[in-house]
């Protein structure tokens, strides 16, 4: 096949400017990105090599090489892990396949300081094309294991990128940067130098459970011959950090290990580790981000952990581990008695991985929990960002029904600013008020201005304010918080304080007399919209509003509901 040459996509081009001109001032991590692109590279191939006996690759030195050319001012990653196809670098390279990248150059274009740009980079990476910071030109041959072609992809990053069939390709992946000119002003940034490159690998990669090897050239006057003089040095401890003990390993650590399974550039808000040990041991090291990715709520959002046995990685997305309404959680979990041959199928019937799930839930929480006394702002980022998905697990996981219910907080008509948990609103509740008062609906404002808000606000009875849409879903579930029922103020009849229809039923009845024509003629003119008209002391300042039956859906709900065709 000839050389072809393809232009970048527009976003792509965008992208590319931005490494070119490298407005991000930590360029170390190109490294740690390439490191983590061929560490994954390497997982895949043992897996597909345990999984097909049939396939023909070679796994028996699965490793990353990083070499380095001073003079030619190049530096070379490479594995020789499960490679890819023609048709996959030109999916995977040529475009920008990482969704991470597409959310990113989102608002990249709604930002157009050039510091935003920069604390963008930070917050979504960019995996490959970070190496156009450090690099002018990239050259990438690869082969996919059990394949014979190999393809090469090269581009300067500026428009244009070619791909070729290769014949010589070795199985797996070699990524040749020829890096930008050296700054005599700033040695930092000489990334031919093997202190330089030991130093990176150390800080960001040291956990990569493959080896990552450096040949170096022997001190000045040691007589050895070539060979030996190139011996190459392992620079990470491939050390698995769940396996390490907890008081060994740093924050930073933790913190590049789940930079490199999340993809995600931030740091993550909590690091959770569990080493359970008897008849099914296994060791979990779980994260939660800090901030909730874009596509948590949609249907192909891969949620899970990855799975490890015996220190194998076995797969990503592991869902079985985990509930659903943990979807935002990352992390490891290695177990030690399980088949390397496990299939998502059986996982989800085993009983030792339906007890471990159980107990990683309420780690979970357990460790939310934590958060709220130990670091209260922590805690209110966790639940700005995943409080939505959180609340699902109180429809649907009543076995942690109450868990949930005490790490949840609310926004509140008691303060316009701080949300409030169930014990503290149960806590300030008026001598007399027997239950926990709510509204749901589109947004604070519309329920503030919501006539049936008018007697509570009269009575000084604080109110929840639920927007989010599954609000409407778990208030049907949850009867009760404490002991008080939970009521939404637009259903049925209250039974406020100083209330009328408190008042002895002779009394109510002798006005509803007195209305009887009025609420008949009424009920005739709106006919079959509405089940009956009622007086009522809800009111003070609006003469009318609509109130649903206590077990009438709510109109969010049946909206719902419609949409999903019941
Ligand atoms: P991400 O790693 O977040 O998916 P990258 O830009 O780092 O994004 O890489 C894009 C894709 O290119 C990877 O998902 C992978 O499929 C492929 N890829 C990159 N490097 C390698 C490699 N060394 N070996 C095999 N595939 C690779
Ligand atoms: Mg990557």
């Amino acid at each position: 096949m000839p050389t072809e040459t393809f232009e970048f996509r527009v976003e792509a081009r965008q992208l590319l400017q931005l490494m070119i001109h490298s407005i991000y001032s930590n360029k170390d991590v190109f490294l740690r990105e390439l490191v983590s692109n061929a560490s994954d590279a390497l997982d895949k191939l043992r897996l597909a090599a345990l999984r097909d006996d049939t396939l023909d690759a070679d796994v028996s030195d699965l490793h990353i090489d990083i070499e380095a050319d001073g003079e030619a001012r190049t530096l070379t990653v490479r594995d020789n892990g499960i490679g890819m196809s023609y048709d996959e670098v030109a999916e995977l390279i040529g475009t920008i396949a990482n969704s991470g990248t597409a959310k990113f150059l989102e608002q990249l274009r709604q930002a157009d300081e050039a510091a935003d740009a920069e604390g963008l980079i930070g917050q979504f990476g960019v995996g490959f094309y970070s190496s156009f910071m450090v690099a002018d030109e990239v050259t990438l041959v690869t082969r996919r294991a059990g394949e014979t072609q190999g393809t090469r992809w090269s581009s300067r990053g500026e428009g244009t990128y070619t791909l070729e069939t290769a014949d010589e390709a070795p199985q797996g992946t070699t990524i040749t940067l020829h890096l930008k000119p050296a700054d005599p002003e700033n040695q930092l940034h000489d990334y031919t130098s093997p202190w330089k490159l030991r130093e990176i690998v150390k800080r960001y990669s040291d956990f990569i459970t493959w080896p990552i090897r450096m040949a170096t050239q022997a001190p000045a006057g040691d007589d050895g011959d070539g060979a030996a003089a190139r011996e190459p040095e392992t620079l990470n401890s491939m050390k698995a950090l769940w396996a390490r003990s907890r008081d060994e390993v740093k924050d930073e650590e933790y913190h590049e290990l789940y930079k490199h399974i999340s993809h995600d550039w931030q740091d993550p808000l909590e690091t959770i580790r569990l080493q359970a040990e008897g008849t099914f041991e296994y060791q979990a090291l779980l994260f939660i981000p800090s901030h909730a990715p874009h596509d948590l709520f949609t249907q192909g959002y891969k949620r899970g952990v990855q799975l490890y046995v015996k220190r194998v990685f076995i797969m990503d997305d592991c869902e079985a581990l985990l509930p659903p309404y943990l979807r935002f959680v990352k992390g490891v979990v290695d177990a030690q008695d399980l088949s390397l041959n496990v299939s998502r199928e059986i996982l989800q019937q085993d009983r030792h991985i339906q007890m471990m799930h159980r107990r990683l839930a309420k780690k979970v929480l357990s460790s939310v929990k934590g958060m709220m006394t130990a670091a209260p702002d922590r805690y209110a980022t966790l639940w700005r960002e995943f409080g939505p998905v959180l609340k699902e697990g109180l429809v649907t996981d009543s076995e942690n029904r109450d868990a949930l219910l005490a790490v949840s907080s609310f926004a509140t008509t008691h303060d316009a600013a701080e949300p409030t948990t169930l014990q503290q609103y149960v806590e300030r509740m008026k001598d007399g008020q027997d239950a926990v008062y709510y509204m749901t609906g589109d947004s604070r404002e519309s329920i503030e201005n919501s006539p049936h808000m008018e007697a509570f606000r009269a009575r000084g009875i604080e109110v929840l304010l639920l927007t989010d849409p599954v609000d409407e879903v778990w208030t049907d579930t949850v009867a009760e918080f404490d002991g008080k029922p939970l009521r939404s103020v637009a259903k049925g009849e209250l039974a406020l304080d100083g209330d009328d229809e408190v008042k002895p039923a002779e009394d109510r009845e002798k006005r509803n007399e007195e209305y009887a024509e009025l609420l008949t003629w009424m009920k005739e003119q709106l006919g079959e919209d509405i089940k009956e008209v009622r007086l009522s002391s809800r009111l003070t300042v609006s003469p009318a509003c609509l109130v649903s039956d206590t077990n009438d859906l709510t109109p969010a709900l049946e909206n719902l509901y419609r949409a999903m065709g019941q």
